[in-house]
C-alpha cells in the first residue's frame, strides 16, 4: 500500500485495549474513563482486522494499549497472529508493554514466535516509579523484565524524559539498560489528551539531553532503523544504542510508514491528527472482506503529510484530544 506521498505502508500499530493496570501522570488522568466494554471489538475481530491488514501488504504488527497485556485471554489473539510468522506473510509480531504483567507471559510469547518486545520504564528509583505512574510497583516490572530475558525475548526500553523527574536519572538507566544488553530509547512527552497537571512542567527537549550526555559520552551516528521515528547514536563507552524520538523538535514524518488501529476499530493515519477512518463498520457489515480491505485503501489515501505538535504556554490545549492510551504510541 501507498500513500498519496509515495509512503509504503507496512506497519500497523494496534491498540488492543485502551485500559491499563498503570496511570501513568504523562498517558492518563487518575479517574480515567474507558471505553464500554460493548464497543471493543472481539479478539477474534482483531485478528480479522490484522489479518486484512497483512493481506494488504503489512510486514510488520505492534500490539500495544493502554496495557496489551492486562486485555483478558490477550495471548489467544497473539497465538493466533503467530500464524502469519510461520507463514512468511509477516516479518514481526512485536508488542509495547509496561512489564507488569510480563513474568506471567514472557514464556507464551516466545512461543507465539515473538523475538523483540519494548518496555517502558521511565525511572529506576521504587518512590518515583510509584509517583510517576501512580499504581505501579518497580519489583514486578523489573522481575518481568527478567523473565523476559530469560524466556529469549530481546528487549529494548522506552524512556519519557521527564523535567525535574527523571531527567537526572537518564545516564543511570542507560547503563542498566546497556549492561543487560537492551537499547534504550528516549521519548519526550508529546500533547495528547487532558492530563490532571500541565505538560508544559513535563516536556524535556531531547537536544538537551543528548547534549549533556555527550559531555561524558561518544555518542556516534549510526544508521540503525527499526522502521520508526527514533534515530540512534552507538555510545562508545557502553556498546549500547541510544535512540531519541523527538516529535516536537525533530519532524519525522517524511519517512513515516505506519498506521494505528484502536480496539474499537477506528484507523488513524497519523498520531498526530485527528482524521481517522471507522473500519469496524466495514468489518461488521459482511463476513467477507471485500468491503474492509476497500476502507483500509480508502483510509491510507487519505494519510496526511504530518503532526504539526507544539508545546508551549501558548498552546494550552493537548493538539490531539485522545490520549495515546488508545492509539498505543
Ligand atoms: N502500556 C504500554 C506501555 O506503557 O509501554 C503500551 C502503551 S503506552 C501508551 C506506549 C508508550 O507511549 C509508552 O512508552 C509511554 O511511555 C508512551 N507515552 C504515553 N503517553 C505519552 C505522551 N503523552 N507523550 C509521549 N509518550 C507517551
Ligand atoms: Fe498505561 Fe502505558 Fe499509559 Fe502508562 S504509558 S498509563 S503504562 S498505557
Amino acid at each position: 500500500m501507498l500513500d498519496p506521498f509515495g509512503r509504503k505502508i507496512s506497519y500497523l500499530r494496534v491498540s488492543v485495549t485502551d485500559r491499563c493496570d498503570f496511570r501513568c501522570v504523562y498517558c492518563m488522568t487518575e479517574d480515567m474513563t474507558f471505553l464500554p466494554k460493548k464497543d471493543l471489538l472481539s479478539l477474534e475481530e482483531l485478528d480479522r482486522m490484522c489479518s486484512a491488514f497483512v493481506a494488504k501488504g503489512v510486514r510488520k504488527l505492534r500490539l500495544t494499549g493502554g496495557e496489551p497485556l492486562v486485555r483478558r485471554d490477550v495471548m489467544k489473539l497473539v497465538r493466533g497472529l503467530g500464524r502469519h510468522l510461520r507463514s512468511g506473510a509477516l516479518d514481526e509480531l512485536t508488542l509495547t508493554t509496561n512489564g507488569s504483567q510480563l513474568a506471567r507471559f514472557a514464556g507464551e510469547l516466545v512461543d507465539a514466535g515473538i523475538k523483540r518486545i519494548n518496555v517502558s520504564v521511565d525511572t529506576l528509583d521504587a518512590a518515583k516509579f510509584g509517583t510517576i505512574t501512580r499504581w505501579g510497583k518497580l519489583d514486578q516490572v523489573l522481575g518481568g523484565i527478567e523473565a523476559a530475558r530469560e524466556a529469549g525475548l530481546k528487549i529494548k526500553i522506552n524512556t519519557v524524559a521527564l523535567r525535574g523527574i527523571n531527567e537526572d536519572e537518564i545516564e543511570t538507566l542507560m547503563i542498566w539498560a546497556h549492561e543487560r544488553d537492551m537499547d534504550l530509547t528516549l521519548i519526550e512527552t508529546m500533547p495528547m489528551g487532558e492530563i490532571d497537571g500541565d505538560r508544559t512542567d513535563q516536556y524535556l527537549p531531547l537536544s538537551v539531553v543528548r547534549a549533556r550526555l555527550a559531555k561524558h559520552y561518544s555518542l556516534d551516528e549510526i544508521d540503525y532503523r527499526t522502521g520508526g521515528p527514533a534515530r540512534y547514536v552507538r555510545v562508545a563507552e557502553t556498546g549500547g544504542k541510544l535512540g531519541f524520538i523527538t516529535p516536537l523538535t525533530h519532524n519525522f514524518c517524511e519517512s513515516c510508514n505506519r498506521v494505528r488501529l484502536t480496539c474499537t476499530g477506528t484507523l488513524y493515519m497519523c498520531l498526530g491528527q485527528d482524521d481517522a477512518a471507522d473500519l469496524r463498520v466495514p468489518l461488521r457489515a459482511s463476513a467477507d472482506d471485500g468491503l474492509l480491505h476497500s476502507a483500509i485503501e480508502e483510509a491510507i489515501s487519505r494519510k496526511p503529510k504530518g503532526h504539526d505538535f507544539i508545546i508551549d504556554r501558548r498552546h494550552q490545549k493537548p493538539a490531539v484530544a485522545r490520549h495515546m492510551s488508545m492509539t498505543g504510541g
